[in-house]
């Protein structure tokens, strides 16, 4: 199958060829020394501000996002959060079991952040925000700089789920006053499911250790301990971190900026050639991950089906209100111009067989 969805994604056959091997046991020095290595390149490719330290969670980009609330938000807080997705949705939802005060700022699906939808926020209170940069359910990819000026003028501890835009986006955790970010294994570090990895600033560090959650698996403090010595505290999903340590050192003899211009060339390589095809963009600011395309009155569900049935590739269906209208096209992991070339050949030839007329299916 060719993959095109968000997550998870192609590895390259490097990653795939270690995932052959034995698991090792990890309570050893040469497992630290892994641990370490993708501490400090992790850091490193988010531009982490001095004093920042990296946790490798065992669990998806979810777990990451859970932790972030649970470990550096309180009752003392106020927080804000962008909601124009069901990535989201999802923020509100841990914002609400874990009690913290919040107010959701909601987003037209699909639409850009502005300062305008920011602006009755100013000077009343909050404490944080909370954003994905890239909300992968509609493929909009938020103007994180716009953001950070609000941040800092208001004076806020932002927490942001990069889980689909670490890679993807130039993001500089430093540049951007980011006190916490998130990503996960399976979306363009393209590694199989499995770990979520966030990034805390020294003033989210500060926040983990004042802060208690009612949570033993999550509490970070304990994890951020054990990585001093490069271990965690149960065990990891190991086959997942040596995968994750394969690809961040490919990553660093490539560096960062040429990975995110080939995920933005081939996210504009597959835009240009899409252009007979009865779809439209769906996004008003379109993330480099994925291109989120609206079908009218053509099913979506029906070209995600045909495609994975007859035409051997995945593309990703959206899920709620857009199942029928919209269905996205991944361009991270170990995709190619060709396998864009594939995927629009095999829509041409469903516009030829009549499947992408209304009420075709
Ligand atoms: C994929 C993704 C997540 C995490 O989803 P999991 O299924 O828990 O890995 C979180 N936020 C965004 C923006 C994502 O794209």
């Amino acid at each position: 199958m060719l993959n095109f969805t968000v997550g998870p994604v192609q590895s390259d056959e490097s990653i795939c060829a270690l995932g052959a091997n034995q698991v090792p046991y990890f309570r050893t020095p040469e497992f630290s020394q892994v641990m370490l290595e993708n501490e400090r390149l992790f850091l490193k490719f988010a531009g982490a501000p001095e004093g920042s330290r990296a946790v490798f969670l065992t669990g998806s980009g979810t777990a990451g996002m859970e932790a972030a609330v649970m470990n550096t938000l309180d009752a003392s807080d106020k927080a804000i959060v962008v909601d124009g997705g069901s990535f989201g949705h999802r923020f509100v939802k841990l914002l609400e079991v874990h009690g913290i005060d919040h107010t959701a700022l909601t987003l037209e699906a699909g639409s850009a952040l502005t300062k305008e939808d920011l602006a009755p926020f100013a000077g009343a209170g909050y404490t944080a925000l909370l954003i994905n940069l890239c909300e992968t359910s509609t493929g909009v990819a938020y103007d994180l700089g716009m953001v950070t000026d609000f941040c800092r003028r208001e004076g806020l501890f932002l927490i942001v789920d990069a889980v689909s835009a670490f890679l993807t986006e130039a993001i500089d955790m430093a540049c951007a006053d980011a006190d916490v970010l998130i990503t996960g294994s399976q979306k363009a570090l393209a590694v199989p499911p499995g770990i979520s990895v966030l990034a805390l600033a020294p003033s989210a560090l500060r926040r983990v250790q004042r802060i208690d959650p009612r949570c033993m698996y999550f509490d970070l403090k304990d994890a951020l301990k054990n990585g001093e010595r490069g271990q965690t505290p149960f065990t990891p999903a190991v086959g997942i971190l040596l995968q994750i340590n394969k690809r961040l050192r490919q990553i660093d003899e490539m560096g960062v900026q040429a990975e995110l211009d080939r995920v933005a060339a081939l996210a504009a390589d597959f835009r240009s050639r899409i252009e007979g095809l009865p779809f439209t963009i769906f996004p008003q600011a379109p993330a480099n991950a994925v291109t989120a395309l609206y079908t009218g009155d053509i099913s979506a569900k029906a070209i995600f089906t045909e495609l994975k049935d007859n035409y051997g590739i995945w593309v990703c269906p959206n899920g709620g209100d857009m199942a029928e209208t919209v269905f996205r096209v991944g361009h991270i992991g170990a995709l190619t111009v060709a396998d864009n070339e594939a995927l629009v050949a095999a829509l041409l030839d469903m516009q030829s067989r009549g499947l992408l007329e209304p009420g075709a299916n």
